[in-house]
């Protein structure tokens, strides 16, 4: 898609240092980040939501989590994490490309278990 933000960082128009990557999905830090470690999982092909995503890169969708997810907790020190994904506008869903935030959890860092920014 010509002006979606993250087909431009998935085919390098656009900078981003990348965390962790394979053949069809990648991850960022957010720009905005709402917690230390705030990243994005963001498939490298443009699919709006989740409900577009091929069930056949499913195993790799969860393989990129799970690195992702390791690199940030060894990073900021974590033992926990939360995966979140917004999908559609009326939940929240501000860039139409298909993308899940990893939000790294501390021991007593006075967040909830859900964690809707
Ligand atoms: P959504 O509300 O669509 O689930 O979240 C979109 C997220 O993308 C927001 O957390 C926002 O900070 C992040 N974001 C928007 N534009 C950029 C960008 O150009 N680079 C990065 N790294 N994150 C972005
Ligand atoms: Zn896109």
């Amino acid at each position: 898609m010509k002006e979606c933000i993250f087909c431009k960082i998935s085919n390098g128009e656009i900078q981003g240092e990348k965390i962790y990557e394979n053949d069809n999905f990648f991850s960022i830090p957010d720009a905005n980040p709402i917690a230390e470690g705030h990243s994005l999982i963001i498939s490298k092909r443009h699919f709006a939501t989740t409900l577009e995503l091929p069930n056949t890169i499913g195993a790799e969708l969860l393989d990129c989590i799970k690195s992702t997810s390791l690199i940030l907790m060894k990073k900021y020190g974590s033992n926990g994490f939360n995966i979140t994904n917004n999908n559609f506008k009326s939940a929240g869903q501000v860039v139409s490309h298909v993308h899940f935030h990893i939000l790294p959890r501390k021991e007593g860092d006075n967040k909830r278990g859900i964690y809707l920014g």
